[in-house]
């Protein structure tokens, strides 16, 4: 089957690579990105936008590969001479190709752009190749409960305090999205769900990345009104996390951190859920009630090996 309307839920450096296999396996079709902004943040006075930035500059071949996000060739001067003036937060990497983003984009929302419209400025230098929506043009905040090792008190950080200041060590106790209940899907995501013949749930992380997408009020029923097959794939590869911080966010929701426990937690389309199809690695046996379950090598360690995936995915949305 040749699918000409494509929609993928995505995270960051997962759901970057993912895509970029969608967009070599299925060249003709049009695609269209819905990313988790639950990550963004203001630092310096900037608008910092991580998981859009991580699909832009990877599907424009701007990204540092081999730390999966931020610029290749990227320097620090701005970074150093921050941290000369002790300015706050010195924990976060902010390069200085990275900086002109921020700038940009910044100064947009100032002019009253929305996110979405600044996404889409963004993306005409970087011609990534699909349609870069952010998940809605409200901000929507993740914030990490954890107990606060000073106080002992419970106390909310900003997702990006918790990840990169603290390295996920804090045990969290709930992940909050701040300012959620004012968010509505971005112009374009409800339309792309109803034009859509596929929509794939890249192997993002499923709290802080699929989950705060799918946060949105009114995202998950559009997704679920749409007439496509939705094919998820599993962040989980042999019983643990490829990369990333999923198996210290899957606990605080009750959730097994397993293929299973994943594709359970997304539940079948049958029932309520969202899952016509689930994708794991041929390790990990997976029984998820009411849901096609397709064991298919799940690592994206070559440009390959991630197309074989995606149309592994695509395959599974198949009539
Ligand atoms: P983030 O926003 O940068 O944290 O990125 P995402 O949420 O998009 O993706 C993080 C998830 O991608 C982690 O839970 C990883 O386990 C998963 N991941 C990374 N590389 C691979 C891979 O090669 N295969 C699969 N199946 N999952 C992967
Ligand atoms: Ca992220």
């Amino acid at each position: 089957m040749r699918f000409v309307q494509i929609v993928v839920l995505a995270g960051g450096t997962g759901g970057a690579r993912f895509l970029r296999g969608v967009r070599a396996a299925a060249p003709e079709a049009e695609i269209t990105a819905v990313v988790n902004t639950g990550d963004d943040v203001t630092m310096h006075g900037l608008r910092i936008c991580p998981d859009l930035d991580t699909v832009m500059y990877t599907l424009g071949g701007g990204i540092d590969e081999e730390r999966g996000w931020g610029r290749a060739g990227e320097s620090w001067t701005v970074k150093e001479e921050l941290a000369a003036y002790d300015a706050d937060p010195t924990w976060f990497g902010l390069g200085d190709r990275d900086l002109a983003t921020h700038l940009v984009r910044t100064r947009m929302l100032d002019a009253g752009y929305a996110l979405s419209a600044v996404t889409a400025a963004l993306c005409a230098r970087w011609q990534p190749g699909v349609t870069l929506l952010p998940m809605s043009d409200q901000r929507v905040e993740t914030h990490v409960v954890v107990t606060d090792p000073e106080s002992g008190r419970p106390q909310a950080i900003h997702f990006q305090e918790w990840w990169v200041r603290h390295r996920a060590a804090l045990d969290p106790a709930a992940f909050v999205q701040v300012g959620v209940d004012a968010a509505r899907p971005a112009p374009g995501v409800v339309e792309a769900f109803a034009a859509a013949d596929a929509i794939l749930l890249a192997p993002s992380n499923p709290v802080v990345s699929i989950g705060t997408v799918l946060g949105v009020p009114g995202l998950r029923e559009a997704l679920l009104a749409s007439p496509a097959r939705v094919a998820g794939v599993s962040p989980i590869v042999g019983g643990a996390v490829v990369r990333g911080m999923a198996d210290r966010c899957l606990p605080a929701m009750g959730i097994e951190v397993s293929a299973e426990g994943v594709g359970r937690h997304y539940g079948a389309r049958s029932e309520g859920g969202l899952l016509d199809a689930w994708l794991v690695a041929e390790d990990d046996a997976a029984d998820v009630p009411g849901v096609d379950v397709r064991a298919r090598p799940l690592l994206m360690s070559s440009p390959e090996a991630t197309t074989d995936l995606a149309r592994a995915a695509l395959g599974a949305c198949a009539r």
